[in-house]
Formats: C-alpha cells, sequence, structure tokens
C-alpha cells in the first residue's frame, strides 16, 4: 500500500511574513488526515517560517529547488545541506517551470535529484511533456528520456526517499487537467519505465503525482486511479480550503 502525498507548490506565491499564516491554516484544515502526507513546498526563503508554523502538526515542509553542490561559489543557489538545516524535508526537482524558464535540463534535474536523496531529503522529481510533444505524439518518448537520464543512477534503495510527479506541461496553471485515464496511462508508463531502472518490486512502491490543474472537484477521479499515489498542487494550494478539500478526496 502507497501512502497518499498531497504537496503543495507554492511557485513565488507566498511571502515571508505570510507564510505561517497559510501553514497554520493547511495544518488545521487537515488535521483529520491523518493516513495522508501532507507537504508545503515553498519558496527557500519562506522554508524557516513555514517549518515553525508546521511544528507539531501533520504539515511537512519542502522546497521548490536544490543544487547538487553543498557549499562554494555558486552565488544564489541554496544547497541540501542548508535546506535540512532550515528543517525542510522535500525538495521539488525538475518542475517545467525550471525547465521552461532556468535552463533546467534533465541532466541538471539528475544532478539535484540525486545530491537531494544523498543528503536525506525527499526528492519530487517532475517529469511531463508539452502540448506539441503530446500532439506530436512523442509523449513516450519524452517520458521515457526524462525519466532514464533525470533518474539515471538512482538506485533501489534511493527510492525511499523518492516521488514522481507527473505534470502534463499544458495542464498546469491552465485550468485543463488530464483525464483519470489519460493521467492514469501516464502514471503506468512511469512506473513501467521506473521498474526497468530499479527492478519492479522497488517501482511498485514508489509514489507517482498527478500534478496539473487539480482541484477538489475533479481530485476524487484522479486519486481513484490504480497508479496515481497523489497530487502535486499549484494554484490550489494557495488556499487551506481548497488544499484541504484535494487531502480530503485521497479518502484516507
Ligand atoms: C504545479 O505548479 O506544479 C501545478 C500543478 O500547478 P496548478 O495546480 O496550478 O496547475
Amino acid at each position: 500500500m502507497r501512502r497518499k502525498i498531497i504537496a503543495g507548490n507554492w511557485k513565488r506565491n507566498v511571502k515571508p511574513s505570510v507564510t505561517a499564516d497559510l501553514v497554520k491554516a493547511v495544518a488545521e484544515a487537515t488535521k483529520g488526515f491523518t493516513n495522508v502526507e501532507v507537504v508545503c513546498c515553498t519558496p527557500a526563503i519562506d522554508v524557516p517560517a513555514a517549518v515553525a508554523a508546521a511544528a507539531g502538526t501533520n504539515v511537512g515542509v519542502g522546497a521548490e529547488n536544490c543544487h547538487w553542490k553543498e557549499s562554494g561559489a555558486y552565488t544564489g543557489e541554496i544547497s541540501t545541506g542548508m535546506l535540512l538545516d532550515a528543517g525542510a524535508k522535500y525538495v521539488i526537482i525538475g518542475h517545467s517551470e525550471r525547465r521552461q524558464y532556468f535552463g533546467e535540463t534533465d541532466e541538471t534535474v539528475n544532478l539535484r535529484a540525486r545530491a537531494a536523496i544523498a543528503a536525506g531529503l525527499t526528492a519530487i522529481v517532475c517529469v511531463g511533456e508539452t502540448d506539441e510533444e503530446r500532439e506530436a505524439g512523442k509523449l513516450v518518448e519524452v517520458i521515457e528520456r526524462q525519466m532514464n537520464v533525470g533518474l539515471k543512477d538512482v538506485t533501489a534503495a534511493d527510492c525511499a526517499k523518492l516521488v514522481i510527479a507527473y505534470e502534463p506541461v499544458w495542464a498546469i496553471g491552465t485550468g485543463k487537467t488530464a483525464t483519470p485515464d489519460q493521467a492514469q496511462e501516464v502514471h503506468a508508463l512511469i512506473r513501467a519505465t521506473l521498474a526497468k531502472l530499479v527492478g519492479a518490486e522497488t517501482a511498485e512502491t514508489v509514489r507517482i503525482q498527478y500534478g496539473g490543474s487539480m482541484k477538489p472537484g475533479n481530485a476524487a477521479e484522479l486519486l481513484a486511479k490504480k497508479d496515481i499515489d497523489g497530487g502535486l498542487i499549484g494554484g490550489a494550494a494557495l488556499k487551506a480550503a481548497d488544499f484541504a478539500g484535494i487531502v480530503a478526496a485521497t479518502n484516507a
């Protein structure tokens, strides 16, 4: 049984001064759902305030990116050790916005994911195709490449600290959601690809989240699918009641 995991991706939408209020509201609204892993991934500068506000609650805190070098001359970058020191337990890696706007590649996803896992953070590694790639019949090729390169040299043991998020780029922040069948088809492909990398038994244990305009109203039918083990939530993570509605849709 894979424990469902619902993680918010706050993107660049919440300032440190209001972070505690949102985390506390999320904790209050989700406190009855102890069988679901509830996570708020925040801008790095919000992490300390989020960790302080989440203390003693069921909410875990994560960041939205990390660098693979622990220290040194990397101006502007945040290391895994810094995130751990601030109390983060999770980090999103390779979000499509980072790929699209900040030059993230499958190779740098791999460096970041391996560094995060080695440090003891849970890496939420994002994969997903664009509209053009889907239309051109390249869905399988793109997902397999993102998985094979992005997770190169990730071992079966590392998978205890790995979550994969399937986020079709065309569904992120657009209000368009993959149908449950479309999402399940890709989640099954992701699990099969992972099985070739780390073995089928281990692949069965890894949680695969769906992300892309997930809301309280569409979450239940997505989360009912066999290989959909949670959600990575953008817009709906900024309102505690909406986020809690998605957590409730796990039925846990
Ligand atoms: C995301 O940013 O990862 C995301 C899924 O956003 P939204 O839920 O707003 O589509």
